[in-house]
């Protein structure tokens, strides 16, 4: 398809990428170090494997950084009906340079930045993808999940799908926007909300909430934060959010929040692991608000009285990573300085310590893995 829509993918083209592979190849090595698991909740092996070789229409990128999403820690647990392939290397935001490309790629160029996201690839044919819901498609390639992901020095990824990140980005710190902020971004989007109103984000001291509290700011929303501890909370109002509910102090979340908000939030945004706190966010939604459905906790089911939810006229969606414009936006919202990424830097061998803390609900911000070490 790539060679219909340009002109330039000719056969010169080709044999001039192909000579740039085969030059640029003697600076990747064959193995690398990556972080595999063999079996749900089994040992996270810090090994060498072989570095992986592109496709055709697939850029081979040096992961220098790569963020720790929740989604990681249920796919090595196994937590969704929808399992992962296996062994599996873990990791959907990395962020490096790109060392090789395949022959039919003409929108990368050897030492570009460039991210490898959730969505590694979709069809672009399927009535989805054709109308931009490219997360829909029926037949995703997930990095991470269905294709060995960024817990890796050296990952492949679709060329389309690949996020660009223009020169002289921070690496470790643009890595989460690739999924935390690309997602959280667009769950804001299905919100509709309008400068001026409440939005809630429960769970906002995590890592998809840390981002959305910003992306809501600079979006020009009020924004009432749910989470617990005084680490988050402070967390929350260094990233300019206005109110603070402590779910381990406070018992009547739904009273709170629609006190805090003169009568609920206009939207609300689930990134927490709770069917508790999505159970309640139904509730606290101020009428004809939006409840905007992100966070996936395993075996979840969403409840809503049927006589409220029509006298409250609200709305309940769900929102799924986002498509290649929403990527760009989203990444343009971290380049002009709008979002920062407060993140902890660990080593790739110490994958675990991360698991551990989102496990224990003490994980500040997002974790960001250094593929070097
Ligand atoms: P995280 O562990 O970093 O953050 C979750 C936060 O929720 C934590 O700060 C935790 O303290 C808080 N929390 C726990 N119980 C709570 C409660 N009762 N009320 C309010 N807050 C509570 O996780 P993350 O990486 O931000 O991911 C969150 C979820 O989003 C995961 O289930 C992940 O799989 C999902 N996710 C979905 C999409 C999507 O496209 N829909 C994309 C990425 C991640
Ligand atoms: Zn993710
Ligand atoms: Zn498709």
């Amino acid at each position: 398809m790539l060679r219909l829509l340009n002109p330039r993918s000719t056969q010169t083209v080709s044999r001039a990428t192909r000579l740039v592979i085969r030059l640029s190849s003697t600076a990747i090595p064959t193995t690398q170090k990556a972080v595999v698991f063999y079996e749900h909740g089994g040992e996270l092996k810090y090994t060498d494997i072989p570095v992986p070789k592109p496709k055709p229409n697939e850029i081979l990128v040096n992961i220098k950084y790569s963020g720790v999403c929740h989604t990681d820690l249920h796919a090595w647990k196994g937590d969704w009906a929808i399992k992962p392939k296996l062994p599996l290397v873990g990791g959907h935001e990395g962020a490096g340079v790109v060392v090789a490309k395949g022959a039919n790629v003409t929108n990368f160029e050897i030492g570009d930045y460039a991210g490898v996201k959730w969505l590694g690839k979709t069809c672009m044919e399927c009535e989805f993808c054709q109308k931009g819901f490219e997360p829909n498609c029926e037949t995703p390639t997930l990095s991470g999940y269905t294709h060995d992901g960024t817990f890796q020095q050296y990952a492949t990824a679709d060329a389309i799908h690949a996020a660009h990140i223009p020169p002289g980005t921070d690496l470790a710190k643009v890595a989460p926007i690739l999924c935390a902020g690309i997602t959280v971004y667009k769950a804001l989007k299905t919100a509709a909300l309008i400068p001026g109103q409440w939005v809630a984000i429960s769970g906002a001291g995590g890592g998809l909430g840390s981002l959305a509290v910003q992306y809501a700011v600079a979006m020009g929303y009020r924004v009432v934060g749910i989470d617990g501890g005084n680490e988050k909370e402070a967390l929350f109002r260094s990233l300019g959010g206005e109110t603070f509910v402590d779910f381990h102090k406070n018992k009547d979340i739904v009273s709170a929040v629609r006190e805090a908000t003169g009568g609920g939030p206009h939207g609300v945004v689930n990134v927490s692991v709770s069917t508790n706190a999505i159970l309640q966010s139904v509730e606290y939604v101020r009428p004809t608000g939006t409840v905007v459905l992100v966070g996936l906790p395993p075996d979840a089911t969403v409840k809503s009285d049927v006589l409220t939810h029509v006298l409250k006229s609200i709305n309940i969606k769900g929102s799924y990573v986002g498509n290649r414009a929403d990527t760009k936006e989203a990444i343009e919202f971290f380049t002009r300085g709008l979002v920062q990424s407060p993140i902890k830097i660990i080593g790739l061998s110490q994958l675990e310590e991360a698991y551990k803390a989102m496990e224990e609900g003490t994980s500040i911000g997002r974790y960001v893995v250094d593929t070097s070490r």
